[in-house]
């Protein structure tokens, strides 16, 4: 059946609930074609999140049986467990997917969104170069939506993305080696003795997480946390297995055949996260990218919650007062007020990923026994933001650097870009012009060492 609605999203996962809901709370009629079945959509695993994100996503930050943990420690340990800091009070709220998947589904139906569950093969009609209508297959049954706005919020698959001939070019995927492969379980505890002994031995109580930097790759992490009533365990795993090392779920299972007293999976998951830096450009006429579609990622460590559930926000605020939901001077201010406010972030901290992929496991070791991997460093980039080091701390890991020339060649270039991508995202230019776009592209180009 032909039906006709402002906008049409595309996937059911946390960045394109929320784009369904911002946008539908601002007066839009909205559909959501997401390909899995009600309850399966999105990440369906715990993830660690931030309040400040959901309030700059227009959403109340998790509560109840969404929110696991907070407040924490974490232990940053290094590869070869030699040397540690303690992170107290950690920004990061552990928070369970399915959960936060759930409350967006039944706020996005309260707001009015149309939900088509099972709905997959979405296939746009472009008239002169603008995306009209889509349609897609319900099991047997044909979907039409004629629309003014069609958001790609399908992950890294980029649904429409793919189907936009500007985008395509625009957006490629991200490379394998820019690709972390992450798994996310959480375990029965089988031996609550042997626990404790894994607690003992790494100098840490039960609900404080061990997490071991650098084990396969500079990009790597064994992330363990014994839960205080000692009945379950969260593990998180991710690497770059492109580069030649064990992915995520290999992790796992080498972490589970360590230690047996980790025992069945109570629920959990896998998946891959884009690490690439947000792409320059993430609309065309008619058609806006959210989430890990548009690579809104927090690449230092594959964290996409957060951004693309703001960048939903965004896009509805773009939106919220334009005659045409989809021209292409309201969808180019989503894109410039998502980039001047958080590329600088997203992009500075894809320098630190690439850095830490440079240094690989011995230099990772290397920045732990010098003091340059230090507390207030990695609390800024658990928050996600950019900030910046108390100045004897950055005076003794500049000290640190000048005796360690090796390690400086690779740090100092990534901590240059970071500074720099404060300057060149903050001339982002407001308006659809061409010309301004490609002038602002020459300004980063000599920090743009990676594109994909
Ligand atoms: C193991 C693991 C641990 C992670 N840990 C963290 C963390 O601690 N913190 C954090 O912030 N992030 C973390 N991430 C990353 C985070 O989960 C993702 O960035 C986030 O889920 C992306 O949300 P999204 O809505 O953009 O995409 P997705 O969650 O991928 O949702 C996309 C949706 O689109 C649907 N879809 C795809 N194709 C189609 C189609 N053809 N038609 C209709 N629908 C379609 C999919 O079924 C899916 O439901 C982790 C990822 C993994 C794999």
């Amino acid at each position: 059946m032909k039906q006709s609605v402002d906008a049409v999203v595309v996937g059911g996962g946390t960045a394109g609930l929320n784009a369904a809901l911002q946008l539908a709370r601002t007066g839009r009629s909205v559909a959501l074609l997401e390909r899995r079945a009600e309850g399966t959509s999105g990440a369906r695993w715990v993830n660690g999140v931030l309040d400040w994100q959901f309030e700059r996503a227009g959403l109340e930050p998790s509560a109840g049986a969404e929110r696991l943990a907070d407040n924490s420690t974490a232990w940053m340990v290094s590869p070869s467990g030699r040397y540690r800091f303690a992170i107290r009070r950690s920004p990061v709220v552990e928070a369970d997917m399915r959960e936060l998947v759930q409350r967006l589904t039944n706020l996005a139906i309260d707001a009015g969104v149309d939900i088509r569950w099972g709905t997959d093969q979405p296939v746009l009609d472009f008239r002169f170069g603008r995306p009209g209508s889509v349609d897609a297959q319900c099991g047997h049954s044909a979907v039409h939506f004629d629309a003014d706005l069609f958001v790609d919020a399908s992950g890294r698959a980029g649904v429409l993305r793919r189907q936009s001939g500007e985008l395509a070019e625009l957006c490629p995927p991200a490379s394998p080696a820019s690709t972390c492969v992450a798994q996310q379980l959480v375990l029965e505890v089988a031996d609550r003795d042997g626990a404790l002994e894994f607690c003992d031995a790494n100098g840490v109580q039960p609900g404080e997480a061990v997490v071991q930097i650098g084990l396969e790759g500079g990009y790597s992490t064994l992330n363990i946390r014994v839960e205080p009533d000692l009945h379950a365990v969260s593990v998180l795993t991710g690497s770059i297995p492109s580069l030649g090392y064990a992915s995520g779920p290999a992790m796992v299972r080498a972490a589970r055949e360590t230690h047996r007293w980790m025992g069945p999976t109570i629920f959990g998951g896998s998946g891959h996260i884009p690490l690439r830096r947000v792409y320059d450009r993430f609309t065309a006429p008619g058609l806006a990218l959210v989430g890990d579609a548009a690579c809104q990622v927090m690449p230092a460590h594959g964290s996409g919650i957060g951004f693309g559930m703001i960048a939903a926000k965004v896009l509805a605020e773009a939106v919220a007062n334009a005659d045409d939901p989809g021209s292409p001077d309201t969808l180019w201010s989503y894109q410039a007020n998502f980039l001047r406010e958080f590329g600088a972030t997203l992009a500075g901290y894809d320098a630190i990923r690439r850095m830490s992929v440079t240094l690989g496991s011995k230099g990772a070791e290397e920045l732990f026994s010098s003091g340059v991997f230090s507390e207030p460093l990695v609390r800024n980039g658990l928050d996600q933001k950019l900030g910046s080091l108390p100045p004897t701390k950055a005076g003794a890991a500049a000290l640190a650097l000048a005796k360690r020339p090796h390690l400086a060649k690779v740090v100092a270039p990534a901590l240059a870009y970071m500074g720099a991508a404060r300057g060149v995202y903050s001339t982002y230019p407001r308006r659809n012009d061409p010309r301004s776009f490609e002038r602002w592209l020459k300004l980063g180009e000599p920090w743009r060492i990676s594109q994909s």
